[in-house]
């Protein structure tokens, strides 16, 4: 009997996704034992006309990671979407944006002139832009167009299942293929994570008070966290409280507050809002001068509290003044 097929794409992302599946370890000869791999661009050379030769439902499943911002990219997920009865969104950016979706707290207009006229290594006397389309020494060359904000891959086909994390844990991906051949996958549309909030599995759950009061945030970056006490408690901004457990608390730890790229927990529909909602609850800012120093030391609040979620968030992209009307691609 020939074995089920499978798909690995890439989008908009950093190459730790395909890092996960090499992660797999021995457990990896598991998975090529029990399947083949129909698609792999990071490490086998397929072409898109094979992809477009598939008959529908001949692959299986494709994991896709990465979030969406070519034309090009969208023509890849449209086809595999065509071709596969089942997607699944593998990792942060697929799922949520990811990091690449930091790129909506700007504009695409700015990204341009930054890379193409003000970046300080450049050297472009001729004012050169990317273009769509043009001609060089007589032959028409085409390039995906660079659309106005990033999306997470369910905004532009239907995903039946996600795969959390930055990466996904190898476990995790494990446990989805393994659910996928033997027929036990859950509910389509399911995050194959546990449906509970980070701070429930963390192991420094006992060491968060019942009531928190924050006089000033702290950061990594310039003081070290005590490893024995929950992050909160000391003032570290720790997205443990509106993140989806099941990552094995790898930054917790690392003696690192979590970042949140499980996404939301169970009930929290913007893991950013849900987190303001806290923040706000546990500040000691009872005069304007306390409140003052809360407010001076959460710095960088979009890229803290949206690190991973930027474009599935309820904010989704910065607005540029005027109409107020969220752009399309
Ligand atoms: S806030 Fe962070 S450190 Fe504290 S219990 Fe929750 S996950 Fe653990
Ligand atoms: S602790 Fe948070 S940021 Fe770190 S891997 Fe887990 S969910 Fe992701």
């Amino acid at each position: 009997m020939s074995k089920p097929k499978v798909a690995f794409y890439w989008c908009a992302s950093c190459g730790g996704c395909e890092e996960t599946v090499v992660d797999l370890a021995e457990d990896i000869l598991k998975v090529v034992d029990a399947v083949d791999i129909a698609l792999w661009p990071v490490a086998l050379d397929f072409k898109k006309k094979d992809v477009e030769a598939w008959a529908p439902g001949e692959v299986t499943v494709a994991f896709i990671n990465g979030s969406v911002r070519l034309s090009e990219q969208l023509e890849w997920v449209r086809l595999l979407r065509e071709k596969c009865p089942i997607v699944v969104a593998f990792g942060a950016c697929a799922h949520l944006g990811g990091i690449p979706g930091l790129a909506n707290a700007t504009t695409r207009e700015r990204i341009l002139e930054n890379k193409y006229f003000n970046a300080p290594t450049l050297d472009n006397p001729d004012g050169l832009q990317p273009l769509t389309a043009c001609t060089v020494y007589g032959c028409d060359l085409e390039l995906p167009e660079f659309w106005k904000d990033v999306k997470p891959l369910d905004e532009v086909i239907e995903v039946d299942y996600y795969l959390p994390g930055c990466p996904p844990p190898a476990k995790t991906v494990m446990s989805a293929v393994t659910a996928i051949l033997e027929g036990t996958l859950p509910p389509k549309g399911a995050v194959l994570s546990p449906a509970k909030a980070l701070c429930e599995a963390c192991p420094l759950n006992n060491t968060k008070p019942e009531t928190l009061s924050i006089s000033e945030f702290k950061r990594v970056a310039t003081s070290t966290p005590d490893p024995g006490q929950c992050f909160l408690a000391q003032g570290y901004i720790c997205m443990g409280p509106a993140t989806r457990a099941g990552c094995g608390e790898r930054c917790i730890r690392a003696n690192m507050p979590c970042r949140g790229c499980f996404g939301p927990a169970p009930g929290a529909r913007d893991i950013g809002g849900k987190m303001l909602g806290a923040l706000g609850s546990l500040g000691a800012a009872d005069t304007e001068e306390t409140s003052m120093v809360l407010a001076d030391t959460l710095v960088d609040l979009v890229g803290t509290l949206y690190r991973f979620n930027l474009p599935a968030s309820l904010l989704k992209r910065q607005y540029t003044s005027g109409t107020g009307v969220p752009p399309v691609m």
